[in-house]
């Protein structure tokens, strides 16, 4: 008796589940953007919740326009839109990261083309004004994939971009939110021990009352190529040169035109050890999974279960757009490809 209600109960739940992520899907999308996972539905203001909705939508439509000049491609709307949130500083990417245990900002960034397999990243930069614009100068002027620290600095430097002191990145709110985090680990009394995979880092979104997060966007252009990028500041309080699922290929970003492109937000350890990315893409591709089915089983069911908190943007190569995440809320926002904007937080 227990039994079998108990699997009608676990029936109804399944339905719902499926409903939910069919529901989800929007049609004839050509941009998406997302703004990290952010806070929980308790913590959110009504001023908050606007600021967030005002500055997304912006940075929606940048990625819009730059999509429908002549010539365009989608990597230019990627870079239009990131630029924007990283000179934003309430996103934590370019001014406003979050910082270092050290108390520094230190930058990752990727971006890829999903008609070439072409990408670029850079990681731990800390003077570079926009590192979305040195990935893609990584990926086309460069013969490598993946630049890190001084050594992308300079070449940022030796091909013109914008090269900015230090400081350029702070932001108060930022050095509290550490100032926090290390008053906490000291009453802890964690200090400099090593922790275990699973809990070395803590999300960010627990620890911020006003910020938004990481940011990423996806792109579908006229010649019908899929593009990706994503930019952060990684991880409050994250020590030792740490990097993270942003920069690296097939974890934080992956776009391939016969599947999808992906930009992820999250705990970027998790999203590296499980190729969350490209593993998205892979079930599309291998084994004929919808763009929300492959997205739900990676981030609903193995990084849920394996304890790995947050969540993916994904625009498929017939423009259907699909965010899953596994938290309360994703900041995240489409346009279709006669301008209908549409931008969510915790809502389907
Ligand atoms: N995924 C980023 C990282 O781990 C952080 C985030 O998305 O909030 O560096």
């Amino acid at each position: 008796m227990f039994r079998s209600v108990g699997f009608g109960l676990w029936l109804v739940l399944m339905v719902a589940d499926a409903i939910h992520a069919e529901d989800a899907v929007v049609e004839n999308v050509v941009f998406a953007i997302h703004g990290g996972i952010g806070l929980d539905k308790a913590e959110m203001t009504p001023e908050i919740d606007k600021r967030v909705r005002a500055e997304l939508e912006q940075a929606l439509r940048a990625g819009f326009a730059a999509l429908n000049k002549p010539n365009a491609v989608g990597l230019d709307a990627v870079e239009a839109a990131i630029r924007l949130m990283e000179d934003s500083p309430q996103f934590n990417a370019g001014r406003g990261a979050v910082f270092t245990h050290d108390g520094r900002n230190e930058l990752d960034a990727s971006i890829m083309e999903g008609k070439t397999f072409k990408a670029g990243s850079v990681a731990g930069v800390t003077t570079v004004k926009n590192p979305i614009t040195a990935a893609r100068a990584v990926m086309e002027k460069s013969k490598h994939v993946l630049l890190v620290s001084r050594g992308a600095e300079a070449f940022a430097a030796e091909k013109g971009l914008e090269i900015v002191d230090p400081k350029y990145f702070r932001t108060e709110e930022r050095w509290q939110q550490l100032q926090k985090q290390l008053d906490e680990e000291k009453k802890r009394g964690q200090g400099l021990r090593v922790e275990s995979q699973e809990t070395a880092v803590v999300p960010q979104r627990h620890l911020t009352g006003f910020s938004f997060g990481t940011v990423g966007a996806v792109a579908l252009d006229k010649a019908g190529n899929l593009s990706a990028g994503t930019s952060t500041g990684g991880m409050s309080n994250k020590r030792w040169g740490r990097v993270g699922d942003s920069p690296i290929i097939g974890a934080g970003t992956y776009a391939d035109n016969e599947a999808c492109a992906v930009s992820a937000t999250g705990h970027g350890e998790y999203f590296i050890r499980y190729s969350v990315a490209h593993d998205i893409v892979a079930l599309m591709k291998y084994k004929g999974l919808t763009v929300n089915a492959a997205a739900d089983e990676v981030i609903r069911k193995k990084l849920k279960m394996a304890g790995g908190e947050g969540g993916v943007i994904c625009l498929d190569h017939k423009g259907r757009f699909y965010p899953s995440y596994n938290t309360e809320g994703m900041y995240r926002g489409c346009i279709t490809y006669d301008g209908q904007v549409q931008v969510r937080i915790f809502e389907n």
